[in-house]
């Protein structure tokens, strides 16, 4: 396999990127990643070639899609407050990039075309009210870059219908885990509040905490994307990446107490445009797809996010 890691420089694809090169089935890895959220270092002496530019450059595209056996496009905007603020910059990362790396995988020709996996997201479902989100639910975002996503899955759909392209589009829900950063406007909760709890700050809660994610470890989700690969598994249908695991933001606070055995603070403030109140996937189709997987449960994972956070903050859990 010679795999094209877009965006694997940043918190999923570098942790993808290290499972990688330790498989047996895995020639080489390159990645592509503009470093704008990404960072270099993430995959230093990873064994990966990191090449620095942009899924908007087409050339640098069609030159690396061409040697590719697999792409697992991970390159895009990613937060939902920054597309609320600029949704022309999410529109043109998420959509039209998704687009410049699914015509660089055709253009390779039939026969030659590369496995495609696509990141979608839990976003795309939007304000829809159903608690439980199964695939077969309208999709319904309510910020931009749902919306970009929900045209990263329909792209995908339609290069798979017209062209034959063999695609597997995936839907995460909240990732966490090392190398996710903290200490910047746009960071995602568990960093956000491991950061903060670890430098004995108040964390920050949006809304009353009542909120439900469904938390993913990162090793399960590099797990699942590394099987896919090798196994070439593909799909119309975009599939829930995440296991049902209902947690609200209160509750996460509590494990954090619980992982560090000292109370947290929190700040409360008003909810966010955009925010989703609740997000929990059915996990029936992923577990059709990948009976073996067994994902990292939240203690866990929590624990080992702060073992990451402690050793690259230098912080102390007293
Ligand atoms: P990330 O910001 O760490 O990774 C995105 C990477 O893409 C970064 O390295 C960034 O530098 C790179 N990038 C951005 N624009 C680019 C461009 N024009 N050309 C090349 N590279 C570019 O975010 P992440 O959390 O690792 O997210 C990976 C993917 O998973 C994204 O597509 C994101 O939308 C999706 N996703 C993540 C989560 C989550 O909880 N982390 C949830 C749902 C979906």
């Amino acid at each position: 396999m010679r795999v094209l890691v877009t965006g694997g420089a940043g918190f999923i694809g570098a942790n993808l990127c290290r499972l990688l090169v330790t498989l047996p089935e895995v020639e080489s890895v390159t990645v592509l990643d503009d470093l704008s959220s990404g960072d270099a270092a993430n995959v230093a002496d990873v064994g990966i070639n990191l090449v620095r530019g942009s899924i908007l450059d087409r050339e640098v595209l069609a030159e690396l899609a061409d040697g590719a056996t697999h792409v697992i496009h991970l390159a895009a905007r990613p937060s939902v407050p920054r597309s609320v603020k600029d949704p022309v910059t999410s529109h043109a990362v998420n959509a039209t990039g998704t687009l410049f790396v699914l015509e660089a995988c055709r253009r390779a020709g039939p026969g030659r075309m590369p496995h495609v996996i696509l990141a979608s997201s839990s976003s795309v479902y939007g304000d829809c009210p159903e608690p439980h989100k199964h695939e077969d639910l309208p999709t319904r975002p309510l910020s931009p870059y749902g919306a970009s996503k929900l045209a990263t899955e329909a792209y995908a759909l339609a290069y798979a219908g017209s062209y034959g392209l063999p695609i597997l589009p995936f839907r995460f829900f909240n990732v966490y885990g090392p190398l996710q950063p903290a200490g910047h406007a746009y960071a995602a909760v568990i960093p956000a509040f491991v950061s903060a709890a670890l430098k004995g700050r108040a964390v920050t809660i949006y809304g009353d905490g009542e909120q439900v994610r469904d938390f993913t470890y990162v090793g399960t989700v590099a797990r699942v994307l590394a099987d896919a690969a090798v196994r070439r598994v593909t799909s119309t249908t975009p599939l829930n990446l995440a296991f049902g695991t209902r947690v609200s933001l209160l509750h996460l606070k509590n494990a954090l107490e619980t992982v560090l055995g000292r109370p947290v603070e929190a700040e409360f403030l008003s909810a966010r445009a955009g925010d989703i109140r609740e997000s929990q996937a059915s996990s029936q189709l992923l577990l059709r797809r990948f009976p073996s997987v067994r994902p990292v449960p939240l203690d866990e994972g929590l624990r080992l996010t702060v073992t990451w956070f402690e050793k690259t903050q230098g912080a102390t859990t007293h």
